[in-house]
């Protein structure tokens, strides 16, 4: 994809949308004609918070500037402001010092929680609970907003399937169905009904777009998809949160295809805005219209900023290059001034959605600052969702639930102890230290007889670091306490994986098993005792093919935030039945991937016949995934039965199936409808999404599930981006899994 192929005359400068809110259009639009060219450009202008209020103001040097650009209303936003009382005070200068007075739009990275935090958004998305999505963001949106912050930069809504990145662990995973369910759910969550409410803040879906293909899951690195992939897989979430109505989009530091996304005019003019008719604004990513010229895209600063204003980018964050370059461009006639108008009007009109021209201070009131953070009704919220994102992913014996009394239990591993690291990455407003952790949660759960023992340090950040450090990464002398300790003991706990700040931005992982000497410990614990309960906290898939094989139990955890010891708690005294399944698949080895259950087939698929060597594998490891996408277990068990299929018409078939639960408790199961094209003018994926429903049922209960695959779901984009529904014959599977075998047949005329 080239943004060459965009034909200028279809760029839409001001769309003609007929849900645009007439009364804020007139006011932009007064607004807008007493502007100057400076005042407009510094609506697009956003600083990250150079000035610290409790201190004196900035005399000279970069800060100094900066407040003199916010006094002379050269500043429309700023992001990293924290609290109610600094928001008031750079606000006020924005209102009370400028000329026109036009409030700032304080922007914060409120990724899962601000104060208070929530599951990182993959292991939520493990709860493929829209509702409970939903309902954590809403709570998130309630703390930042009470803490003077009106819009986040979230959701990320990028696809990936290389958990070598380290950002999968702040997106929804690796479909993008799922994916795009879900960033409907978190804008609705943060948004809410009305923008204006005091409780609500503007969303933001990121990061437009393709940055989760980074090559070799190495973060900001190129990326170069082909269209199948860009229409079909990486855009349609984006799609999903223009049509919920998100207020903002970020681009993003990867180039797409040879052009920085910074800069790419066909995806953010052609694509966002014009055919999308998307009526909020762009806000580049930090520093990435600067980022141009390391790319090799852009000749000086000077240039950058002209690429990225044609571009449509609106904001820029932190790159000072509008607000120092943009009059001269505009002056020379390199960049037409109906862009800066067009970017100033969206930012605009966002802020009077917020309702920030009404009351600019309506988010900054420290009583309620006060009375909202962390509230009971938030951790509350919290709780349920962390329960919610837990997956089993393996009970032999049913060793899990754990008794509750008389029973002596080992907690082995320094996660396990560990009130920082549950928080997971992208937590900047939390504090450390403010997660309760699994001893904590499994202590106030039961009369157990519990011993803890940290066995081995937890050995984060890089390798590379750790060695600059002087750290030592294979101190093993905490492993003979660790065997007494597992020798007298009924039951081992063992909290093992990733630091929180193992994962998140800037953090990609060649390797993705047990880091430091983890699994040392554990093969050492399982010689003296093997009666072992692996419970995970990390913040992507991990190739844990050794625990698969031995270990009884194993619980995929994740960073769960702030309640995390007690939802672990719950879930392994069997007080709350897990539910979770996979939204990203586990590979047995990290050169499998980019591993995912929707790929392509191949012309050689199946092993001809046994002991053949040509057909597509590899030699040394199988083809499978460790855990499927999907996968999850529950304490109960479910059986499918009855798949049927009716097709109605050429762009409508009803699917049902019956669901039974034919296990001893009551338990939720998710039910799952993928669908095969079997032949097609582009290939289409072996497998995918195109349905779910969570089901709760009573031991022996059964229900009816019923599915409607219309146009959406049965079509796909040509690669020229065209939608297309074309006949032949289809595929149903419908089970637990993506790996379910329970499959039927259907044909389109
Ligand atoms: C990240 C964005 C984030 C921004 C502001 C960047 O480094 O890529 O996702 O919103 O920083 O903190």
């Amino acid at each position: 994809v080239s943004c060459n192929q965009t034909d200028e005359k279809k760029l839409a400068i001001s769309t003609v949308n007929t849900n645009l809110n007439t009364t804020i259009e007139s006011k932009v639009d007064s607004l807008l004609a007493i502007m100057t060219l400076e005042e407009k450009i510094g609506q697009m202008n956003q600083y990250n918070g150079f000035w610290d209020v409790t201190g004196p103001v900035p005399e000279n040097g970069d800060a100094a500037k900066k407040y003199d650009d916010l006094r002379k209303g050269l500043v429309g936003s700023m992001l990293n402001v924290r609290g109610v009382k600094d928001v008031r005070a750079v606000q006020k200068i924005a209102v009370e010092e400028t000329r026109l007075g036009i409030p700032l739009i304080i922007g914060f990275d409120v990724i899962h929680g601000y104060k208070t935090i929530s599951p990182i958004p993959l292991a939520e998305s493990a709860s493929w609970d829209l509702e409970a999505i939903k309902k954590s963001a809403e709570v998130a949106a309630e703390e930042a907003a009470a803490a003077g912050i009106n819009w986040t930069f979230a959701p990320m809504v990028d696809i990936s399937r290389d958990a070598r990145w380290g950002r999968v662990m702040e997106g929804s995973g690796e479909d993008t169905y799922l994916s795009s369910k879900i960033a409907v759910a978190r804008v609705k969550g943060f948004q809410g009904e009305d923008l204006s409410a005091h409780n609500t803040i503007a969303a933001c879906a990121k990061h437009f777009a393709g940055y989760g293909f980074a090559e070799s899951g190495r973060d900001y690195n190129t990326v170069d998809v082909g269209t199948s992939t860009l229409y079909n897989t990486i855009l349609p979430p984006f799609q999903a949160a223009n049509e919920a109505g998100v207020r903002t989009f970020m681009n993003s530091f990867n180039e797409l295809n040879g052009v920085p996304a910074t800069g790419n005019k066909y995806l953010q003019r052609e694509i966002l805005k014009h055919q999308w008719d998307f009526t909020g604004f762009v806000v580049s990513d930090w520093g990435s219209i600067a980022e141009m010229i390391a790319h090799g895209h852009a000749k000086d600063g000077t240039h950058a900023t002209e690429l990225a204003v044609n571009a449509g980018s609106d904001m820029d964050m932190e790159s000072n290059l509008y607000v120092n370059e943009l009059v001269t461009l505009v002056k020379e006639g390199k960049v037409d001034e109906q862009f800066i108008t067009d970017a100033a009007r969206r930012i605009l009109r966002v802020k009077f959605e917020l309702g920030l021209f009404d009351d600019p201070y309506k988010y900054c009131n420290e009583e309620r600052e006060q009375s909202v953070t962390g509230s009971k009704e938030i951790q509350d919220a919290v709780l349920d969702m962390a329960k919610k994102s837990i997956v089993l992913l393996k009970n032999e014996n049913n060793v899990l639930p754990l008794k509750k009394e008389g029973q002596k239990i080992a907690v082995i591993g320094a996660l396990a102890n560990d009130k920082t690291s549950p928080l997971g990455s992208w937590r900047i407003g939390a504090d450390d230290g403010t997660a309760v952790s699994v001893l904590e949660g499994l202590k106030a759960y039961s009369g157990n007889q519990i011993t803890y023992t940290k066995g081995a340090d937890l050995v984060y950040g890089q390798t590379v670091f750790a060695r600059e450090l002087d750290i030592n990464v294979s101190d093993k002398s905490g492993f003979t306490e660790a065997k007494q300790v597992a020798k007298q003991a009924d039951v081992v706990i063992m909290v093992l994986g990733e630091h929180g700040f193992q994962s998140g931005e800037g953090r990609s992982r060649a390797d993705i098993d047990l880091p430091g000497v983890q699994q040392e410990l554990l093969e050492e614990v399982y010689k003296v005792n093997k009666n072992i309960v692996l419970v995970l906290n990390n913040g992507r898939p991990l190739s844990i093919n050794w625990a698969d094989e031995h270990i009884p139990a194993i619980v995929e955890a994740w960073h769960l935030g702030t309640q995390s010891g007690n939802a672990i708690a719950q879930v392994l005294y069997g007080d709350y039945n897990p539910s979770g399944k996979l939204p990203m698949t586990f590979p047995r080895s990290v050169g499998q991937l980019p591993l995912y259950y929707n790929s392509k087939s191949t012309g050689r698929p199946n092993m001809p016949s046994p002991g053949e060597v040509f057909w597509s594998h590899y030699t040394d490891v199988s083809n499978t995934p460790l855990y499927p996408f999907g996968y999850g277990l529950s304490y109960t068990t479910f059986n499918y039965t009855n798949l049927k299929v009716n097709v109605v018409s050429n762009n409508t078939v009803e699917v049902s199936v019956k669901l039974t639960n034919t296990g001893k408790l009551k338990g939720k199961e998710v039910v799952q409808l993928y669908m095969q094209d079997l032949f097609a003018s582009v290939t289409r994926p072996v497998k995918e999404l195109k349905g779910f429903e969570l089901v709760e049922l009573n031991p022996n209960e059964s229900k009816t599930i019923n599915f409607t695959l219309s146009k959406n779901e049965l079509g796909f984009y040509s690669n020229e981006g065209k939608f297309l529904l074309e006949p032949g014959d289809f595929k149903v599977y419908v089970g637990g899994s993506s790996n379910t075998t329970l499959e039927a047949k259907f044909t389109l005329e």
